[in-house]
């Protein structure tokens, strides 16, 4: 690249103690000569590449700060470019006076995601290491972040291409038959070949997109709602799941009207469960009013119901109405039949069970038994839980665990390969030209191609690293 880009790449929200400035580009080390006065007198340019060196940043003999300076030089670098580091004490004020030292120079500042860009287009990692990047970056939980590592590491990578090469060699075959048609060395292609490749290609391609919902899962998290009439037990089970005290338990029906949200880690899945006033016949007042509108958005967003029921009083009219609200959904739901402690008669439970199964019966429904003021039936709570959440996911027994697709943009580009293999398959089928049978599998090429970044547009590789943050 022309230009030497500089940011601040350590977090600039909180004081710490070191913060890093961090330059690429063909004038980093010239820059780093203007404003870094080594304690051996040394020249920036003059010492090896991958050391560091102590010293001073200095404005017109002036001590800005005390720093250590890192120097890479091309090509064994994040960026494939010269890269120099300053380690600086991590208050802003200070690196932020280093970073104007370096545009002062000649450096100019980065956009967010331009040191992982130049890395992309100078060829060290594909875009889906680089969007791997990012992920690591916003990782909620170990196992996301445990996906991206490997997407870092090239496994998706490595599998895209395995495929691709499958698709290439199909395509040169074919290709071969319509240069030469009438070379007799050439062996020529028979449908049969044609159709049991794609056909495999196909299958590779579904078992791919068959973990994107676990990724996504894994990555974005699921959000949960709790509902349940005044008093059954919602704030005690969502005090119990943060493990904090957040909500205010208490028991006067109906006092929890703010929805409160947090997120937590279910098994490595980052679960947002909402806790929101109960649903209710006759409003007491206007605010719970608004509380159980509320009640009506939370819902919307979430894909998990968790409903408690109080066994102590049964199901009455309150229930119903819940039921109501929620049977016509085609959200997962567990039942939590809450307060086992406070009845004598267990007979009733399951009467209770068949009943709600009736009303529920299209929807996912589990049930569990619990006294939450007792913490029992609890670890089943998370267990059924978990099961719920990951119930959508198909992989199939050959399947990898290791690559997972964790992005809508490959999920969206692996559909649109099998789209077009499918078209072409089916002009096999039919005995088609393989003219048009070829334009079809290069539309399948492209859009693996597209996922790795060898024929991405611009404004589509900008929309990805601008959600990176600046200095990364
Ligand atoms: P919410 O209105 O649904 O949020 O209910 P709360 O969580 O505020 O609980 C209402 C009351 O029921 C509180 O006094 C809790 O201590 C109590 N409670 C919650 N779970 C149980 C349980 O399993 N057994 C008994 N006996 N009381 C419970």
């Amino acid at each position: 690249m022309e230009n030497t880009i500089v940011a601040i790449s350590t977090g600039l929200n909180s004081e710490s103690g070191i913060g890093i400035v961090r330059m690429s580009g063909n004038d980093a080390v010239k820059i780093a000569d203007k404003i870094f006065i080594s304690k051996d007198g040394k020249k920036v340019y003059e010492y090896n590449s991958h050391t560091i060196h102590y010293g001073w940043i200095k404005e017109n003999n002036k001590i800005i700060d005390e720093v250590l300076l890192l120097l890479m030089f091309a090509p064994k670098t994040y960026t494939k470019e010269d890269v120099v580091e300053i380690s600086a004490h991590g208050g802003i004020t200070v690196l932020k006076k280093i970073l104007e030292l370096c545009i002062k120079n000649g450096a100019q500042l980065a956009q967010p995601g331009e040191f992982t860009k130049r890395a992309f287009l100078n060829g060290r990692i594909d875009l889906i290491q680089a969007e791997a990047v990012c992920d690591i970056i916003r990782a909620k939980t170990e196992q996301s972040l445990e996906f991206s590592l490997q997407q870092l590491k090239g496994n998706l990578s490595n599998k895209l291409n395995n495929i691709k090469n499958k698709l290439l060699d199909l395509i040169a075959h074919l290709e071969l038959n319509l240069d030469y048609p009438d070379d007799e060395n050439i062996e020529i292609i028979s449908s049969e070949k044609l159709h049991t490749g794609i056909k495999s290609l196909i299958y590779d391609i579904n078992n791919l997109v068959n973990t994107a919902y676990k990724g996504k899962i894994y990555r974005e998290g699921v959000n949960i709602s709790i509902i349940g009439k005044p008093n059954v037990g919602k704030s005690s089970l969502l005090n119990y799941l943060l493990a904090q005290e957040r909500a205010i338990v208490t028991d006067i029906p109906g006092t929890t009207r703010d929805i409160i949200s947090e997120t937590f880690n279910l098994k490595g899945i980052p679960v947002t469960i909402m806790d929101t006033a109960g649903i209710r016949i006759h409003y007491s007042d206007f605010i719970e009013k608004i509380a159980a509108d509320r009640t009506k958005q939370v819902f919307e967003k979430s894909q998990i119901i968790i409903f408690i029921i109080d066994l102590s009083t049964g199901i009455n009219d309150e229930d119903i109405n819940i039921i109501d609200f929620i049977k016509g959904s085609s959200k997962k739901i567990l039942v939590v039949l809450n307060k086992l402690d406070l009845i004598s008669n267990k007979e009733n439970i399951d009467k209770i069970k068949s009943k709600i199964s009736l009303f529920l019966n299209k929807n996912i429904t589990e049930f569990v038994i619990t006294s939450i003021i007792k913490l029992q039936g609890l670890e089943e709570l998370t267990d059924k839980l978990y099961q719920l959440i990951l119930k959508n996911v198909l992989i199939s027994q050959d399947q990898q665990e290791d690559v997972v697709i964790t992005n809508f943009r490959h999920e969206q580009n692996l559909l649109k390969c099998i789209q077009n293999l499918e078209i072409a398959l089916d002009m096999v089928i039919k005995k088609q030209p393989l003219e048009i049978i070829s334009i079809s599998m290069h539309s399948a090429l492209n859009a693996l191609d597209e996922i790795i970044g060898k024929t991405t547009p611009d404004e589509i590789l900008n929309r990805i690293f601008s959600q990176f943050c600046v200095g990364k």
